[in-house]
């Protein structure tokens, strides 16, 4: 279907139904995204006392294009305060690095 607004082709990841109606903030390839089970250390504020619990979440990684862009933006977050939005080197530099974090002898 043709969009008028639409200045680039959806990357063959996109999953996103676009339409003529679609807020210019929304106007964005976007993939179906993945979620990722988490265990979370937290800490609480209580005066000057601090305190520690675990929370169970879940993270979604997906990309993102915003329409008439080469740039993708890897996204991991979640709806309550957690996002990180990384250019793909610095994706890819994160992942590197926490895979010799953890396993810094593979064989
Ligand atoms: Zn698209």
């Amino acid at each position: 279907m043709f969009i008028s607004w639409q200045r680039s082709p959806c990357p063959e990841w996109c999953v996103i139904d676009h339409a003529e109606e679609d807020h210019p903030d929304d106007r964005a390839h976007r993939d179906a995204g993945r979620e990722i089970p988490v265990r979370l250390r937290v800490s609480d504020f209580s005066g000057s006392q601090a305190t520690e619990h675990l929370r169970e979440e879940r993270l979604v990684l997906g990309r993102w294009q915003r329409d008439g862009e080469s740039r993708t933006w890897y996204f991991l977050g979640n709806d309550h305060g957690v996002a990180l939005e990384l250019s793909e080197d610095s994706a890819r530099r994160v992942a590197e690095e926490l895979a010799r974090v953890l396993d810094p002898d593979p064989r």
